[in-house]
């Protein structure tokens, strides 16, 4: 495997660096907003670039693994998202490429890709999470449809999306896992209602969504009934080697650098001139350059046709305990300040805030970064799935 880049890939970074700033002229940034996201969008469409993940028969541009590298690094660095369009772009888009028929493909697709649809998750419920096996949302034949009761859990963005991808019981006679079927149902259905559960951050991001017999037509069904676990557990793995986050490590890294030189002790010194702290730093560096060597590999893998399988657990795995250690530095390097107001939570600030410009943010993604170990299959699972496949425990 060559990990140098040719004259050809330098080319094309040249092409993604004159992309971004021409959509974003600095100083401006990304802020996440729905506005920004649609200039972004629509930037990477008109170069063909929307949907950089998926086959050429599909629409993807066909880039060389490199072409990929080098598109994740300078958009995350950039403070961008390399791809806009959620869960139904990097999560249902390649079930649909394999398993979806050509009636689904054609009519969920392009919907996808111009973002005229938001899908969501629907696969945890209460007491079947990591054990998701044991799912009780039932769906029952009848006639043209399924009737659909139960209830999902912790189902992020269900109150902004247009459809659910949605794993629900048709069986209960075999082992748990084959009786499960895959469905594609609507939000506005009858019968469906959204709760919104607020975050300790006072964000409004999970919900718990409710089935009340709702009807989904046969034709929603992905592949065959009772099949929908093969189908998941591919998707899955597609979702864990997105998750590797070593864009966003390398970013928190430069930043956290940035920091700590700049955090001067009595003596002058920088905290990064403290042989603890730099040997510590050090050890993080090399711990996510091999992380990014792996995550490369498996690239370099997918990329050749072969299924990521349970190598995408040890970048899960790995990937968010890096990116918790990259926060972690952020708060030693906060020291006293790392308790910052967030108004979101506690209201608006009293008094001006302390501390270095970066605390707020940087402290905000130390919180958020324990979701890492949690969403999309917790540690102890990843874990569990290692010792099985990888180690053959
Ligand atoms: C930010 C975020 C976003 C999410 N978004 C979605 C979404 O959009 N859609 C969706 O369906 N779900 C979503 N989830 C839910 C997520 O998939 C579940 O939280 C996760 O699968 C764990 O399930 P649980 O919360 O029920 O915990 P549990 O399964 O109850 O686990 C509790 C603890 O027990 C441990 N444990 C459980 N079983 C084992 C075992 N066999 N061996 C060793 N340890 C074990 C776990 O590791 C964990 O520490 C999201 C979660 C987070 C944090």
């Amino acid at each position: 495997m060559d990990l140098e880049l040719s004259p050809d890939d330098l080319c094309f970074r040249d092409d993604v660096r004159a992309l971004i700033s021409a959509t974003f002229p600095p100083p401006e940034r990304f802020d996440g907003s729905r506005a920004h996201e649609d200039r972004w969008r629509q930037a990477m469409a008109a170069k063909g670039w929307a949907a950089n993940k998926w086959p050429v028969e599909f629409g993807g541009p066909g880039w060389t693994p490199a072409q990929a590298f080098v598109w994740e690094r300078e958009t995350t660095a950039a403070g961008l998202p390399p791809q806009v369009g959620g869960m139904g772009m990097g999560m249902l888009a390649p079930i649909l490429f394999a398993y979806g028929t050509p009636e689904q493909q054609a009519r969920f697709l392009p919907a996808i890709l111009e973002d005229r649809e938001r899908w969501c998750q629907g696969y945890s419920e209460p007491g079947s999470g990591s054990d998701l096996a044991s799912l009780r949302t039932r769906a029952v034949r009848d006639g043209d449809a399924y009737v659909v009761n139960g209830e999902k859990i912790w189902t992020s963005g269900a109150h902004t999306a247009d459809w659910m991808f949605c794993l629900t019981r048709t069986s209960d006679e075999a082992r748990p896992q084959a009786g499960i079927t895959f469905l594609l149902i609507d939000m506005r259905a009858p019968g469906v209602a959204v709760h919104p559960i607020i975050s300790i951050d006072g964000r409004h991001a999970f919900n718990r969504v409710t089935f009340d017999n709702v009807r989904t037509p046969l034709e929603n069904r992905i592949g065959e009934e009772g099949r929908g676990w093969t189908y998941a557990k591919g998707l899955l793995t597609h979702e864990r080697t997105g998750q590797a986050f070593v864009s966003l490590s390398l970013e928190l890294l430069a930043g956290l650098k940035e920091a700590a030189a700049a955090l001067a002790g009595p003596d002058g010194a920088s905290l990064l001139d403290d042989p603890s702290f730099a040997a510590r730093l050090a050890l993080a560096e090399m711990e996510l350059k091999a992380l990014e060597m792996t995550e490369l590999r498996t690239l370099w893998q997918v990329q050749a046709g072969s299924a990521p399988g349970a190598q995408s657990s040890i970048l899960k795995l790995k990937g968010a305990e890096i990116v918790q250690r990259m926060t972690e530095f952020f708060v030693e390097c906060a020291g006293p300040y790392a308790a910052p107001w967030f108004p979101e939570v506690a209201g608006p600030a009293p008094v001006p805030p302390v501390g270095p410009p970066w605390v707020r943010r940087e402290l905000a993604r130390y919180f958020e970064g324990r979701a890492a170990s949690i969403a999309g299959g917790t540690d102890e699972i990843q874990r569990n799935i290692i010792a099985k496949h990888v180690l053959h425990l």
